[in-house]
């Protein structure tokens, strides 16, 4: 029997910004992957999940007591341009559990079919897509990188039509909250600020109950979310992560990453990296990462206006421009901190920024693979420079730089490294391998990937062909936004 205790206070408090809805009848439900620590983790019976009722739940098709099934209406900025009405066009919210930790989260389906936010789109989801965002999701949380999580992704037995017929798939996923800047966007677009004040009490309510009910709390919001947005895109930074579609519907108020579509990891290293075939400007190129976080928080911002000075919206500026302002500062403390660490030091100041970007900067001479060239750097510090040598003995000023560096690091380096360093990301052409391999009805390959992202800082035997680049014939590699 599924039981579950739902609690569903966006349902209750949040009135006018989703639209009670249900989702299609998937005709053959089939679970593909169902992630039972998770589950566990929320107080939900894994064989419970697998039952009809479960499959039912979890492609949308048909909601257990308790559930309040519902599209969110959200807006945002995509590429730049502003869209007033965006919403949950092929997405549910199924309810909120109160999970072991006692942290409320959200279960949600991403291609539960149409809703009222559709547009032009068909509401569903094509099985590679969902396993794409189930593997990389996976992988990031177990980086260390908040993020949304993959509870399941259930087949549905039904096709999608994209450039070819593929088969269909529901993502159930786990979230703090799917609050994100383009909620707060959806609002201020309609002059509605009464529900703009109750939707930013709801979310420091939610994400940051310290600030509830103070004077000045709506610009403690604002720096709150950019603090931890800050730190997420240097974590983003410190692991090779291109996002790929930094719109502002992508950008949560909980500090989570959300929405994994046309994501990639560098192989080799390069600032300029864009992966997205839809990116034709790079606007969300990896290096443009920290800057196109601030421009999202200063979408936010506008948003707090009316709250922070609701006489006089214009005197709330010099205060959240201050907090705007502030975003590279802060992404620059976090960013050396992650990097520092790459480094192995443990408490990195300002005159070590000179040894990051120098590292960086010989990676990108000889486009060096990011992930390989700092584990690499953990047997170096102990004198054994072949792996590296391997990867950059071709730029000029390594031995400079290593000399420097060996003067830098103490004892305890490997430590901060082995912790900082990871050996298995989810690289694209592993990712694209597993894929294409459940494509074709064997999701071997996808499991086996998981288990070696489960524990990407340590070095497992029998591993190995998770740890390396791309075999020279994969080519350039581009993400397609047909998700
Ligand atoms: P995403 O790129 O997943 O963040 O989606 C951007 C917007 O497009 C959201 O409002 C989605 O709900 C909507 N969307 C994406 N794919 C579809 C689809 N197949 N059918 C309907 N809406 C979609
Ligand atoms: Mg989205």
């Amino acid at each position: 029997m599924l039981q579950i205790r739902f609690d569903n206070t966006y349902a209750r408090d949040m009135e006018g910004l989703y639209v009670p809805w249900q989702g299609i009848k998937a005709p053959a439900p089939e679970m593909i992957l169902l992630n039972r620590a998770l589950a566990e983790e929320l107080g939900l019976d894994p064989d419970a999940l697998q039952s009809p009722q479960g499959l039912a739940m979890l492609t949308g098709s048909d909601m257990p007591e308790g559930a309040h099934p519902l599209a969110m209406a959200y807006a945002g900025h995509q590429f730049g341009g502003f869209s007033p009405q965006l919403g949950d066009g092929r997405a549910l919210l199924v309810g909120e559990v109160i999970d072991r930790h006692g942290t409320r989260r959200d279960i949600h389906l991403k291609g539960s079919g149409r809703t009222p936010f559709s547009r032009g789109g068909d509401g569903k989801a094509a099985l590679g897509p969902v396993l794409r965002e189930y593997i990389v999701g996976e992988a990031m949380h177990a980086l260390g990188v908040p993020t949304t999580r993959a509870l399941a992704a259930v087949a549905t037995g039904d096709t999608v039509y994209r450039e070819t017929p593929l088969p269909g798939a529901v993502l159930a996923r786990v979230a703090a909250s799917h609050l994100r800047v383009g909620s707060f966007q959806f609002l201020l677009a309609r002059g509605d600020h009464a529900r703009l004040r109750r939707l930013a009490d709801y979310a420091i309510d939610r994400h940051y109950p310290d600030l509830a009910g103070r004077d000045g709390r709506y610009l403690g919001l604002l720096q709150a979310v950019a603090d931890r947005q800050a730190a997420l895109v240097a974590q983003w930074m410190a692991l090779g992560f291109v996002h790929g579609v930094m719109n502002t519907d992508n950008c949560t108020i909980s500090g989570e990453t959300i929405d994994y579509g046309p994501c990639a990891f560098i192989d080799g290293y390069d600032p300029q990296a864009v992966f997205s075939s839809v990116d034709h400007g790079g606007r969300y190129a990896y290096g443009n990462q920290p800057l196109l976080i601030q421009w999202n928080l200063a979408r936010l911002a506008e948003t707090l206006l009316p709250l922070i000075a609701p006489d006089n919206p214009e005197e709330a500026l010099p205060d959240a421009r201050a907090v705007i302002d502030g975003v590279p500062l802060r992404y620059a403390e976090t960013r050396r901190a992650r990097f520092g660490a790459k480094l192995g030091i443990a408490a990195p100041g300002q005159r070590d920024e000179a040894l990051i970007d120098g590292y960086l900067a010989l990676l990108a001479e000889v486009r060096a693979d990011f992930t390989q060239s700092f584990r690499a750097l953990t047997p170096a510090a102990s004198g054994d420079d072949s792996a590296l040598r391997a990867h950059l003995g071709a730029a000029k000023g390594l031995d400079d730089w290593l000399a420097q560096w060996r003067g830098r690091i103490g004892t305890g380096s490997a430590m901060v490294m082995g912790a900082a360093n990871p050996v298995y990301i989810p690289r694209n052409h592993l990712v694209e391998g597993a894929l294409a391999d459940a494509h074709d009805g064997n999701l071997e390959t996808t499991r086996r990937l998981l288990d070696a992202l489960s524990r990407p800082y340590t070095e497992r035997e029998g591993r190995e062909p998770y740890a390396g680049p791309a075999p020279s014939d994969f080519g350039p590699y581009v993400t397609f936004c047909g998700t």
